[in-house]
């Protein structure tokens, strides 16, 4: 069996042309743009590529961006100062610290400071409660996971009774993932670490997440034939014969992996694309409550 690959780019790209239509309506409607902020402290190159990344997904849906650069020598009140200064104006719908901030910063402090409304990284520890919570449903919900389970559903699998294994149980990604699996009535089984005989837990999966950050882990034999497989890693290894003397790849052995399961994400080009994709989405969203509609 060959596996029908879930091609996260062109998924990705079906989704920004339905949230430029949005962004269009709403603005017929309203007269009034989305907007996202986002918080950029220091000169990490890292990070200003990351919002750089993020400014021009915006600018392509016609989100507007607002963009706060602070020193890297910022002070904890000045930080919450700006924070405090987005939450306050009507026309930002969600905030976007650039994480990893300074090591003088009180990174809890200055995320708890969010409007919750404002939220839409999903981070916010009442968001993620509500994640977790029987018949309660978050503002918002982290943009991976979010974009993990939206390619479940545009490729139709579904997900009410299956057997799902996560691997994984960070707060950004597994533990998020895990609980929306949940939600969509999976029967489920969440992996980490110290979890015994994980290949026989994860052959037992009709839906498997992987997201542990360990290259090509998951191996062929590891996948119950015909099994969704979505594999969040994204994991650099040395390759002399690449341009940059790496090349990326997933928590799951693709070439393996894809001769036995139903469905697969590539990595690149699986998950890694939605997860931008999903943060417009819920700025756009963010935007339609304040606005009511
Ligand atoms: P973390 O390092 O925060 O968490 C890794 C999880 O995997 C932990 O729960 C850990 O268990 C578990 N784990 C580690 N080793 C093993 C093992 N040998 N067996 C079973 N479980 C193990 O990683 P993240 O969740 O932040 O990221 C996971 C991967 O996803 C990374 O490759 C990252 O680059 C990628 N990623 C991709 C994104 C995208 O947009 N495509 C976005 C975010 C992440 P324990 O809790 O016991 O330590």
């Amino acid at each position: 069996m060959t596996a029908q690959i879930i091609d996260g780019k062109a998924i990705a790209a079906a989704i920004r042309g339905e949230i430029a239509q949005d962004v269009q309506d709403l603005l017929t409607k309203t007269g009034k743009a989305p907007g996202l902020a986002t918080v950029l402290v220091g000169e990490r190159p890292d990070s200003a590529t990351y919002v750089r990344m993020k400014k021009k997904a915006c600018a392509e849906v016609g989100i507007q961006s607002f963009s706060v650069e602070l020193p890297g020598d910022v002070s904890q009140e000045q930080l919450l100062q700006a924070v405090q200064a987005l939450n306050a104006n009507p026309d930002v719908h969600g905030i976007l610290v650039q994480l990893p901030l300074p090591g003088h910063i009180d990174e809890e402090e200055i995320l708890g400071a969010i409007s919750l409304e404002k939220d839409v990284d999903g981070f916010h520890p009442l968001n993620i409660g509500r994640l977790s919570m029987k018949r309660r449903d978050p503002l918002f919900v982290p943009c991976t996971p979010r974009g993990c389970i939206e390619l479940l559903d545009r490729m139709h699998i579904p997900i009410e009774g299956k057997q799902a294994v996560v691997l994984g149980r960070s707060n950004i990604v597994g533990l998020p993932v895990a609980m929306l699996l949940l939600h969509r009535n999976a029967t489920l089984t969440i992996c980490h670490s110290r979890t015994k005989n994980l290949p026989d837990v994860v052959r037992s999966a009709d839906i498997l997440i992987a997201a542990v950050g360990r290259a090509e882990m998951v191996k062929g034999s590891w996948i119950k034939p015909g099994a969704a497989v979505i594999d969040v890693g994204t994991n650099a290894v040395d390759d002399p014969s690449a341009a940059k003397g790496y090349r990326l790849v997933g928590d799951v052995d693709f070439a393996e992996a894809k001769e036995v399961a139903g469905y697969i994400t590539p990595s690149p080009g699986g998950v890694g694309p939605m997860t931008i994709i999903m943060l417009l989405r819920n700025t756009v969203d963010s935007a339609r409550r304040a606005y009511g509609v």
